[in-house]
């Protein structure tokens, strides 16, 4: 940090100092970061939102959107993949991937990811209470890192299957690769548990991280997420293609489902049924959607739902 006439404190000049630090390591450490006037900015923007955040909870200012999950050759809704929004009072909607990291760092995410569990439980257990063809239907749930690292987790997830009554079966749990490499053993252990409640597991972002392959055949892994990155820009790049060919080649190998995230085109939707590609969600079909309108979903497809995979 270069000193000025602006600096009257010197604590300032420690804390904008301070501030360059955290930035260098957030980098990764062993490089240099000079202060500017925008990390300042950037870090009392945070410090509102961390506090804000806080309030959210008890204010009950978030919302749950749900995004279909469809068979790609029947083109028949098997599930939705629940996922949050922040409903500001003031700033409006907030995307979960501002406030989700904030959440982790503070431990909110544990009051909230439990929060986000229940709701989205209760939402799928409505559903199958008002169109009984709806009981196969499986709603997927992000969980974070912090939320896995939770020792209590499986007493949670049992309790809020009993509490709001849904089958084990009709829930799906989603993690990303990095989560699998943490600590192998007691994650191990907890997706076993998770299994034993019929829970499925679903690997989230998947391609973008670094899953030993070995990994994924131990442990109680049901489906692989292809990232978007790779869907949505299948036909950008040979390497994109290749990449999602493989994992659904490898998912079909493994016995696992692949889902692929992010179809925009019926040009990708067409060339993912190509490579036998079994499930899918995008905005092809649907963006994230509101409770109101995944019922109206529900109610139009309960004539012709078909089981989860
Ligand atoms: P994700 O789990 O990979 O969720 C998929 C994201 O892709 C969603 O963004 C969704 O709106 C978006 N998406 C869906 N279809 C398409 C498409 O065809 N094209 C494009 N370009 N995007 C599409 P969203 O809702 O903003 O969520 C962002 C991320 O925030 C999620 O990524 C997830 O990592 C995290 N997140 C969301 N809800 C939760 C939650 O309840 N708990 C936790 N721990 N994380 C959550
Ligand atoms: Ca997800
Ligand atoms: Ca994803």
């Amino acid at each position: 940090v270069f000193g000025s006439t602006d600096y009257t404190q010197e604590m300032n000049l420690l804390r904008d100092a301070d501030i360059a630090v955290h930035s260098a390591k957030q980098k990764g450490g062993s490089c240099y970061v000079v202060f500017n006037q925008n990390m300042h900015q950037k870090v009392l923007q945070r410090l509102v939102l961390e506090n804000e955040l806080r309030r959210a909870l008890e204010q009950h200012e978030f919302t749950l959107r749900y995004q279909p999950i469809v068979g790609l050759e029947s083109d028949r809704l098997v599930g939705f993949e629940a996922l949050v929004r922040w409903q500001h009072p003031e700033k409006g909607s907030i995307s979960p991937i501002e406030f989700i990291p904030i959440a982790e760092d503070t431990g909110l995410i544990v009051p909230l990811g439990q929060w986000i569990l229940q709701a989205a439980c209760r939402q799928m257990v409505c559903w199958q209470t008002q169109f009984p063809a709806a009981s196969s239907l499986k709603i997927s749930v992000n969980l974070s890192v912090k939320q896995l690292r939770e020792t209590d987790l499986v007493a949670q997830v049992e309790e809020i299957l009993q509490t709001t009554g849904l089958p084990g079966q009709c829930l799906a749990l989603e993690i990303t690769e990095s989560m699998l490499m943490d600590d192998s053993r007691v994650v191990n252990q907890r997706l076993k548990q998770l299994s034993d409640l019929a829970v499925q597991i679903s690997i989230d972002d998947f391609g973008t991280g670094f899953s030993s392959l070995s990994y994924l055949h131990r442990l109680a892994v049901d489906n692989l997420k292809i990232d978007r990155s790779f869907v949505s820009n299948m036909f950008e790049s040979q390497r994109n293609l290749n990449i999602t060919e493989t994992i659904i080649k490898l998912s079909q190998q493994l016995g696992l489902v692949a889902i692929a995230e992010g179809i925009e085109t019926p040009e990708q939707l067409q060339q993912l049924k190509a490579f036998g590609c079994k499930l899918g969600q995008g905005y092809v079909f649907n963006a994230p959607i509101t409770s109101d309108e995944a019922t109206a979903l529900v109610h139009h497809y309960a004539h012709h739902i078909t089981a989860f995979p």
